[in-house]
């Protein structure tokens, strides 16, 4: 192998650029070409292919979203779409790809592996929801970012004693909502992957008033409903004055965390020697902090799940 391609595609995630920055110089140390497809799978079929050298993948390692930008692009869910792009590949002489994203992300990337073409999948999203690895890259820098926020809400809350209700991303996967309610100590978690018990929520929140506790906070991960309406039913039920804060994008972005940054330089680093190593169908990811990978429809088929004994933990300190 000689020139290899790598793109970034769905929501992105800080670290992000740590990861291109991997793969460039891990590739250029080894005398490959590699070449960026910028715009994600939109870039790829447009042919939006440009070289990259040791230069420019300077001064990124602490910069969040992605400098190959991402984009969505719904012709490349087509048979034409990815015959083009591979087409696109070719022209170029490029004979594998390394495709930094979610799940959706690894879908294409599987398609093209079904095609003939080689493709190594690198986790990147804040939802830590892809199977076979204990962390995505953009993770950490979403919980601590949500934990910053927290700790100045939480400041509020306690002045005024009053109950907050927080969103915080994650349509499918309530890692982000998880770990930030054990990281704050929050009164309840609601998670997509749990029964929302409405009225044990009304307990805690009741109990924890009458033991004199100043402030309550609730955090909510967004698949499981509007943290607005959800804020308004827990003041009709408590009587308690209750605020909502809708984190939003504020998530997503700022400078990783030195931790997202190993991890971003460490699996993409991988991807390249998988590729060099003749491997294709491949996601890298990190378990018990040693690098592995896993065929990627093995993960796509596995589906995410949370940690149950977290999840417990988290019931049994907020009594
Ligand atoms: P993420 O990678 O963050 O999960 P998306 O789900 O939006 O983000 O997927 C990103 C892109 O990956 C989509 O816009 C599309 O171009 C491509 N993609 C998603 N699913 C498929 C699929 N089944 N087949 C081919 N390409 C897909």
């Amino acid at each position: 192998m000689n020139k290899i391609g790598v793109l970034t595609s769905g929501g992105d995630a800080p670290g992000m650029n740590a990861a291109i920055r991997a793969v460039v110089r891990k590739a250029i140390f080894h005398g490959l070409e590699v070449y960026a497809v910028n715009n994600g799978y939109q870039g790829l079929i447009d042919g939006n292919i440009t070289k990259m050298d040791i230069g420019s993948v300077g001064d990124i390692i602490q910069r969040g979203g992605t400098i190959l930008r991402s984009a969505r692009c719904e012709d490349f869910k087509t048979e034409a779409g990815q015959k083009k792009g591979i087409e696109q590949l070719e022209n170029h002489g490029i004979e594998g790809l390394i495709v930094i994203g979610g799940d959706g992300s690894f879908r294409g990337a599987q398609k093209l592996t079904e095609k003939g073409y080689p493709c190594i999948g690198v986790p990147g999203t804040i939802d830590n929801d892809i199977p076979g690895t204990d962390f995505t890259i953009g993770f950490d820098t979403a919980l601590n970012t949500i934990i910053e926020a927290i700790d100045k809400i939480r400041d509020t809350a306690t002045s005024h004693e009053r109950t907050y209700v927080i969103e915080v991303m994650g349509r499918d996967a309530g890692d982000l909502a998880l770990w930030a309610g054990l990281a704050d100590g929050a009164e309840s978690i609601l998670i997509p992957e749990k029964a929302d018990d409405f009225q044990d929520v009304i307990n805690r929140l009741k109990r924890g008033h009458d033991r004199g506790k100043k402030h309550s906070i609730i955090i909510l991960a967004e698949g499981v409903g509007s943290g607005v309406e959800y804020g308004q039913r827990i003041q009709e039920a408590t009587s308690l004055e209750t605020r909502v804060t809708v984190l939003g994008h504020i998530q997503r972005g700022g400078s990783p965390t030195a931790s997202d940054r190993v991890l971003a330089s460490r699996l993409g680093a991988r991807a390249v020697d998988l590729l060099l190593n003749g491997k294709a169908g491949r996601v890298v990811g990190i378990q018990n902090n040693q690098l592995v990978d896993h065929d990627i429809i093995e993960i796509l088929k596995e589906g995410h799940s949370i940690n149950h004994d977290m999840y417990q933990l988290s019931k049994e300190l907020s009594i």
